[in-house]
């Protein structure tokens, strides 16, 4: 089996970059699953061998997130959008009234889902500066349901650096920096995450819970869609996406390997700081957000020149550089630097930065 193209520096902000070991232990196992002469693709998920999957992946989100006893994790279909829905329907009242934070297009898309189900007081909001920072002059009443903010803001390059501590029940989507740096995670209340960022493939979605915090909202909540089943089941109310969730468990012990979140929170902050280094001293670029909420997954960039953005893009990829297009809202480009991107990656890019520089000079 051919392996990798290792010269290829996927800055794809997702679906994204995974680690070189993962993929060929996954191909690996759509060949031949743990030496069963059958592929996972065509292997039962009630078996124990594929339990045995599930159960080790949802033990590896708790033990690298040090999770507490009542944070239940399941791995859950139809990605990070469904959460949006499924959030509010499993915690919102249709008269009670949930605070959100408005950072950016994910955020705007989840408060639009959350009315469905109640009402929405979002309590701060970057809108109008263009989603260039982290909003930080805000208070949530005590009596909104919950607090939800996301973490990370993948397309406009803004994270939050503290996490918010009110009295509130916390919801966190953390699609683009789950399990990138130390959080104490048990502060929160509900977490979601779609793989595809930094966690494993597309088609599934991570979510933590407090169980403590279900079963309290009066509407009858379709089966599929009620966490409280999904836990009581063990994650596998129904088919599971086994190859999506196998692929996620390759990915957490290759985390566990590296040293879990801490030590990939400080490769990350390296990652991060080389990049926005470069950017910081080399004048044909430009930063698009406030420094203090610059985030380390999503780098976000223009050229000052943007007359030169085609040239730029072009000599990138001519060094095997892929995915560093902004995104179409947000134009420019953006270097998404997930756990699974190497250093060696990001030292390829500023490298190309620089040689870009004095080839225009
Ligand atoms: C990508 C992303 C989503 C959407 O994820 P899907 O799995 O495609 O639904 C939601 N929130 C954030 C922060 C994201 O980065």
């Amino acid at each position: 089996m051919s392996s990798v193209d290792s010269y290829i520096h996927n800055f794809n902000a997702g679906p994204s970059v995974l680690p070189k070991e993962v993929i060929e232990q996954a191909a690996e196992a759509v060949v031949n699953f743990n030496q069963t002469g059958l592929s996972l693709l065509e292997y039962g998920h009630r078996t124990p061998a594929f339990t045995a999957v599930m159960e080790e992946a949802r033990a590896l989100v708790k033990e690298l997130m040090q999770l507490d006893e009542a944070h239940q994790v399941l791995f859950l279909h139809g990605g990070a959008s469904t959460q949006f829905m499924q959030v509010p329907m499993n915690l919102l009242d249709s008269k009670e009234t949930a605070a959100y934070a408005d950072t950016g297009v994910w955020s705007s898309k989840a408060i639009k889902e959350a009315k469905f189900f109640g009402k929405v007081d979002v309590v701060c909001s970057s809108k109008e500066k263009n989603y260039r920072c982290i909003p930080n002059d805000f208070a949530v009443p005590n009596d909104a349901k919950y607090f939800h903010i996301t973490t990370n803001n993948t397309i406009y390059g803004t994270q939050w650096q503290s996490i918010p501590r009110t009295s509130n029940v916390l919801v966190a989507d953390m699609s683009s920096d789950i399990l990138s740096r130390t959080l104490d995670f048990n502060a929160f209340d509900l977490i979601y995450a779609g793989a595809q960022k930094n966690l494993g493939p597309a088609g599934v979605n991570l979510l933590v819970v407090n169980e403590n915090i279900l079963g309290k909202v009066k509407r009858p909540i379709p089966t599929m869609m009620d966490y409280r089943n999904h836990i009581q089941e063990g994650s596998m109310l129904n088919t599971p996406p086994v190859f999506a969730v196998y692929v996620c468990l390759l990915t957490l012990r290759w985390l566990k390997k590296m040293g879990g979140v801490a030590a990939i929170e400080k490769l990350n902050n390296e990652k991060a700081a080389l990049l926005y280094g470069e950017l910081d001293s080399n004048e044909l670029f430009a930063t698009t957000v406030v420094k203090n909420d610059r985030s380390k997954m999503n780098v976000c960039f223009t050229l000052q020149d943007p007359a030169l953005e085609k040239a730029f893009l072009d000599y990138a990829q001519s060094n095997g550089i892929v995915g560093i297009k902004g995104h179409r809202l947000s134009g420019g480009f953006r270097a998404s630097l997930y756990n699974a991107l190497p250093m060696s990656s990001v030292q390829v890019l500023v490298e190309v930065m620089r040689q870009f520089k004095h080839s225009i000079a």
